[in-house]
Order: structure tokens, then sequence, then C-alpha cells
């Protein structure tokens, strides 16, 4: 019965630094955002405790009489929040969900077709190291050098060219939307199947503010915990036929017991994510990123020698390009840290820097949205960082940090989260 604070002092006080962390700081990493405390709860609840082995109704062990409600309100939450036929709810991960979408849809050693990691594909898309690279045979379509969007054309000469058995669209770092019809019909061209990875962009999905990837693929996965708002972990969306092949492959194929706190919490993500509040907060999103990339292209920026690739974005981050700057990655991110904003480096298309260091920002708007920042104060935050960005190594850190922490304090996070005992 001891508490955290008591039982664990060292963990407690580090869980209390990343409080103070993320209450101090404004949070621009495209990937994250904040769970509401109704998210925590379920999360941090007795579920835990549960082992679920199976799919509601047909288990592998006992007393699921309640976990099995909890996964049914999670799984018909997910199909009619996106239009879906079919919902596994299951995967821990989005990385985990795309493991079993891959070895449901094709067999190791056929080819999968995705965007190249350089050019804002992910890991799990056929890179090198990745399982997905390792099992299976992988090509690769870019962006292109003249505007750095997908060009539909090209990916369509490549796809005549590598005949793949699945073909994904989606990204980690691109700030447009896709033509999710071009993909089908090329995939229906080359007798492939069509897998979108919406991770990023699902909540701007769920909230109609992007087109639905769901009427044209054959398999959709997610994340929840990225501008979906939910718990860290994954989904599958599919058309029925597809409904045997991906459960079996998710369990067992992949993954032993299912973690039912993190289905309850995601149940109650996906609950707000068909609100109009949760509505207002997307479209909040894709304005500040507007804001920002229009900052960013401002003069002093571009006299600086750093712009926006694809000159600005359609959805909730923008990818600021340092390679004409004196400025790599690197260090734009650490300038940004010591501003009291977090923001990650990130190779662009066509990078001469290394990896490591890297010639972009990926600067992303989701977190503070959920905060409640709308125009006002994204228009404060994109000046925040431009001016960080034309001063480079001579900016004023300490100004621009004072205007950081009145941002932070007008917008409280998690307030009275002492008072719910979770830390305590
Ligand atoms: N798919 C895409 C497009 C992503 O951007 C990410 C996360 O960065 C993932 C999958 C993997 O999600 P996770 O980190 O939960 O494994």
């Amino acid at each position: 019965t001891a508490s955290l604070a008591e039982l664990d002092p060292d963990v407690a006080a580090a869980m209390n630094g990343e409080l103070s962390r993320q209450r101090d700081t404004l949070e621009m990493i495209a990937s994250e955002n904040f769970v509401p405390r109704a998210v925590l709860q379920a999360q941090g609840s007795v579920l835990t405790n549960k082992y679920a082995e199976g799919y509601p109704g047909r288990r592998y062990y006992g007393g699921c009489e309640y976990v099995d409600v909890v996964e049914n309100i999670a799984r018909e939450r997910a199909k009619s929040l996106f239009g879906a036929d079919f919902a596994n709810v299951q995967p821990h991960s989005g990385a985990q969900a795309n493991a079993a979408v891959l070895m449901a849809l094709m067999n190791p050693g056929e080819k999968l077709l995705g965007l190249d990691l350089a050019h804002g594909g992910h890991l799990t898309h056929g890179m090198r190291l990745n399982f997905s690279g390792k099992l299976y045979d992988t090509a690769a379509y870019g962006v292109s050098k003249e505007d750095y969007r997908i060009d539909m054309d090209e990916v369509r000469k490549i796809a005549v060219a590598e005949k793949p058995k699945v073909i994904v669209a989606g990204w980690s770092a691109y700030p447009r939307t896709l033509d999710f019809e071009a993909f089908r019909s090329i995939a229906d061209e080359v007798g492939a199947y069509l897998w979108v990875d919406m991770a990023h962009f699902a909540g701007l999905v769920a909230a109609g503010l992007h087109p639905s990837p769901v009427p044209y693929a054959d398999v959709v996965t997610s994340t929840v915990h990225k501008t979906l708002g939910g718990p860290r972990s994954g989904i599958i969306l599919a058309k029925q036929e597809w409904a045997k092949k991906l459960n079996s492959a998710v369990f067992p194929g992949q993954q032993g017991g299912p973690l039912m706190h993190v289905i309850a919490a995601k149940a109650v993500a996906l609950k707000i994510a068909a609100t109009d509040e949760f509505v207002d907060r997307q479209r909040r999103t894709i304005e500040g990123a507007q804001l920002l990339a229009e900052r960013l292209t401002g003069s002093d920026v571009s006299a600086a020698g750093v712009s926006v690739l694809t000159g600005g974005t359609d959805v909730h981050l923008v990818l600021a390009d340092l390679r004409n700057s004196e400025m790599d990655g690197q260090q734009a991110e650490d300038l940004l840290h010591q501003v009291g904003i977090t923001v990650n480096r990130n190779a662009v298309p066509f990078d001469p820097r290394p990896p490591m260091v890297t010639s972009g920002l990926r600067i992303g708007t989701p977190a503070l949205a959920t905060r409640g920042f709308s125009a006002t104060e994204f228009t404060e935050v994109a000046d925040i960082i431009g001016t960080a960005l034309a001063a480079g190594a001579s900016a004023d850190v300490a100004a621009l940090r004072g205007r950081v922490s009145q941002l932070a304090l007008d917008f409280p996070l998690y307030e009275g989260l002492e008072e719910w005992g979770m830390l305590s």
C-alpha cells in the first residue's frame, strides 16, 4: 500500500521532473501530444493485471468478462470514428501494428514499396536495419527534387518496374496530404495491396480535415498517441475480408497478451476523438502549423538561409530546411531547446549533412493545440522560432526564453495533477 513516492522516491523524482519539463516548456515534437486525465486514469489502472490472450468472446484465459467489454467498446469506436469495417486495437505500438500488417499481407522475401526513410518515410516501411527491410525485399519512392512533393507519376513508374506485393503510403515527416485515390489505382494496376500508415495524421482524418485513406486502402494502421491524442499504442483498420488474417497476425503472430489498460485508454481517446471539441483542436493544430510556415518563410528567416520544404503545410507539422544555413539541424534543435521549445532535428531529402546532424527541423503543433493554443499564441510561438532561427548563434536566448515561459504560464498543463494522487 506504499505510495509511489514512498516506495520509490528515485523514480517518483524523475517523473516529477518530467512533469515540470512538460509544464515549463513548449512541446513541438510533431509525434507527441498530451493525454487527458481520463486517459491517464485508464492507463494507470488495475487492467494492467489481466491476461487476455485471444479476442473478446474467445480468450485463452478466464475472468475476461470485463476486459471483453472494454475491448469491444474500443473496437466499435475505432470502426465508427474512421468508417472502417474492421478494427484490431491490440497492437502495443505503431511498429507492432505495422509488423502484423506485413505478416498478414505478404510472405518474407516478397517486395514492399514505401517512401524512402530519407524523404520522410518510417523505419517500418522497409528500412535496411528494421525487420521490414530484413525480412522483405524493398523498393522506395521519394519526393521530387523540384517541389519536394511525392510525384504520383514517378510512384507509378517505380511500381510498374518493381512489381511490389504491397505498396505503403504514409510518412513520419512530410508536410502535405497524400493522393490515396492515385495510390489505389497504381496498386490495382500492378496487382499490389495498398497499406496506408496514417500514424501521423490520424487525428486530422478523424476530424474530417484530411482525406481519409479508409475507402481506398486494403489495410490502414495508425498510432494512437500522435495527432489522435491517446495512449502510446497502435491500431489496425481494414476491409472485413482481412479480419481473420490480421487478427491472427497480431495474436499469436506478433504479440502475446494485449495491454488491457492501454486498450481501455484507447477506448477513452477514441470517444474524445468523436467530439466537436476534438475537431476544433485539430483545426487549431493545422492553423498553428500554417502560421509557423508563414513566419518561417519571412524575409529575416530566408536571409539566414532557412526555408520551409514545399513552401508550407497541409498538416500538423512544418519541415524547416537548413541546407543553406550556417546552423545545422543539431545546432538549431539545441538553440530552440535553450529557448524552451522542444523539436527534433530531421534529415531533409537530399541532405548533405550526416543523419546524426541533419539539415532540417521537424516542428509540430498537436501538443500545443491540446494545451489550448489558437491563432494568437501560435503567432507568438512562430515569431519566437522565426526570430531564433534568423538570429542563429547571436539570438537573445534569455529574452526568447522569457516569452516561452509566459506562454507556458498562460496555458497551465495538468492543473490539479498533484491532487489526483498520481505522483504522491
Ligand atoms: N508509423 C509511422 C508513420 C510513424 O511515424 C511511427 C512513429 O514514429 C510509427 C509508425 C511507429 O510507432 P511506434 O513508435 O508506436 O512504434
